[in-house]
């Protein structure tokens, strides 16, 4: 069960999170009021309610984890998120990340390939205030053709490699932020679309994710 009551206290500890990730690095003042804006408890089982705005990982069912703020926080940034952005995320999860962007104001297509997961949150009540996400049940390998092209692409999943079907879906000058796979750990790395379909790579910190798996799962 997840919570939906929200208190001062809730409020004071999601304070002191962001406290804690503008310290660890996060500057974007748009990504930390966003982060500051979604109560992060009402996405975890009510029994993890008292953690809910620790700088940790927790698992929300499946084996799959909702990320660490600090994580949320520092792909939002290297996304550049502008009001209107069509953004694709690989891996709704709990749907977290899905309303940071969603306060950021993009248009959100999140995929999700897990269907206790996707079916979970059809009676999120929270949700309804975010009518610009949009939910689907399917492989991110294969994105969203229908929908594209799309302005940003997030992956919050461990990739093996850097999935060519997204790069196609992504537009001239757009941006996709991804960890892939380096050892036991996965490198967040930018990929910027040029003109020509080439295209730029920069790589950042090293983080943990669960893995990007092919295929649906019923
Ligand atoms: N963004 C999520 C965190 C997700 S954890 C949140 O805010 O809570 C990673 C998620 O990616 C898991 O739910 C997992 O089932 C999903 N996933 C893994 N591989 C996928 C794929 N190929 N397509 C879609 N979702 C995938």
């Amino acid at each position: 069960m997840r919570s939906n009551t929200e208190t001062y206290l809730h409020k004071g500890m999601r304070k002191k999170m962001v406290d804690g990730i503008r310290e660890k690095g996060i500057t974007d003042e748009s990504v930390l009021e966003a982060i500051s804006q979604v109560p992060r408890h009402y996405f975890l089982d009510s029994a993890f309610e008292k953690h809910a705005y620790e700088e940790r990982a927790f698992l929300i069912g499946e084996d799959q984890t909702i990320s660490h703020p600090y994580t949320v926080a520092y792909q939002t940034q290297l996304l550049q998120i502008k009001p209107f952005d069509k953004v694709l995320e690989v891996g709704t999860g709990s749907a977290y990340q899905a309303c940071v962007l969603a306060e950021l104001k993009a248009k959100v297509f999140t995929i999700e390939r897990q269907k206790k997961l996707f079916d979970a949150n059809k009676s999120f009540e929270f949700l309804q205030n975010y009518p610009t996400i949009r939910r689907f049940y399917g492989d991110g390998f294969e994105g969203l053709p229908t929908y594209a092209p799309f302005d940003k692409i997030i992956i919050t999943a461990a990739a093996p490699f850097i999935p060519e079907k997204l790069i196609k879906q992504l537009k001239s000058g757009g941006i996709m932020v991804i960890p892939v796979n380096e050892g036991d750990a996965q490198r967040m790395m930018r990929i910027t679309k040029r003109a020509d379909g080439t295209f730029d790579e920069e790589k950042f910190d090293e983080f943990s994710f669960v893995p990007m798996l092919i295929g649906k799962k019923d």
